[in-house]
């Protein structure tokens, strides 16, 4: 599969008030392919989103390249940028805010119709509601009328509107009931096939990751840890941080796993060595000293462990 996206050692460090530095992302190199989903997993704060907001262009690393069918992004002209942002559509986790409350359902969905400047018609509106599995005639109504799981849908039909290539989701089934997450997961699954989609897909949930991606990348502290295909990734995690995490998702007939030690570090005064040594269980002295590298391992895996499991 040739890569519709590729990120390349990119880092975002923010200046705070106070003075100091949070380098929200250090040095993340992936890729996505067409039609792919891959998922980026990590606790809050470990900068998952920063990422997600640096791939659709909302916000310009401060090092590194972001490349979306080979060409770099930040070196675009004015009008390739306006083509691109019509490619990379975003799903927010907060439906509830993602709509004017006073704007009809008809008004929200047309609007990036009237950004981009694309024609539509009333017919094409209640075609994308359709697609979502909304009733057309949601078109008359309001925001407020529908339920988070409908809302989602509606998010999920106004980021498809204009054919985009890929698909940011940023927690996009984590305020649902869990019944409600499994609809708009195979609602994405089906779009996706449908229209050769790919999905960058944000989310804490390891259970909800595992149906709906191909790969998963796992963050720590601004970092890519481990990453590698899904099933092989969660049946036998190789870094001590995606072990924890596996073992946290209840499974049954399985008991939980010993919780993790200690909290998450402050980003803005991350450990030396490994970022992940204050809690590792597996920890040994050159761990606190010396920086793993994200380094290739059998069968698509890439880790970042001096000791890693298997
Ligand atoms: Fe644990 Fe050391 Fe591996 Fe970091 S490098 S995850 S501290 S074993």
């Amino acid at each position: 599969m040739s890569a519709l996206l590729q990120a390349r050692n990119i880092a975002r460090t923010y200046k705070l008030g106070s003075g100091a530095s949070l380098r929200a992302v250090d040095g993340v190199s992936l890729e996505l392919a067409r039609g792919e989903t891959l998922a980026v997993v990590g606790e809050s704060g470990c900068g998952k989103s920063t990422l997600g907001r640096l791939l659709m262009g909302f916000d310009r690393p401060d090092r590194g390249e972001i490349l979306f069918d080979g060409q770099d992004m930040a070196k675009r002209s004015s009008r390739e940028q306006r083509v691109l942002r019509r490619q990379i559509q975003m799903v927010f986790q907060d439906s509830a805010s993602a709509f004017n409350p006073r704007w009809t359902i008809g008004s929200a969905l047309a609007e990036p119709f009237r950004i981009h400047k694309r024609p539509w018609s009333r017919q094409s509106l209640e075609a994308l509601l359709d697609r979502v599995g909304l009733s057309g005639a949601f078109v008359d109504r309001y925001p407020g009328a529908l339920s988070g799981g409908q809302r989602q849908r509606l998010n999920i039909a106004r980021a498809i509107a204009l054919s985009p290539r890929l698909i940011v989701a940023d927690e996009p089934v984590s305020a649902l009931d869990v019944s409600v997450q499994a609809q708009i997961v195979n609602l994405l699954r089906q779009l996706q096939a449908d229209l050769d989609l790919a999905c960058l897909f944000i989310s804490h949930d390891l259970a909800v990751v595992r149906q709906i991606s191909d790969r998963i990348a796992v963050m720590y502290l601004g970092a890519i840890v481990e990453e590698g295909e899904t099933l092989s990734l969660l049946a036998s995690p190789s870094h001590p941080y995606t072990r924890a995490l596996v073992d946290a998702v209840p499974q049954p007939g399985k008991p939980l796993g010993a919780p993790l030690q200690g909290d998450v570090p402050s980003p803005l005064f991350p450990p030396n060595g490994c970022r992940f040594h204050t809690r590792c269980p597996v920890a040994q002295r050159r761990c606190s000293t010396e920086r793993p590298e994200l380094e290739a391992r059998q069968g698509h895996r890439r880790v970042a462990c001096h000791f890693p499991l298997m």
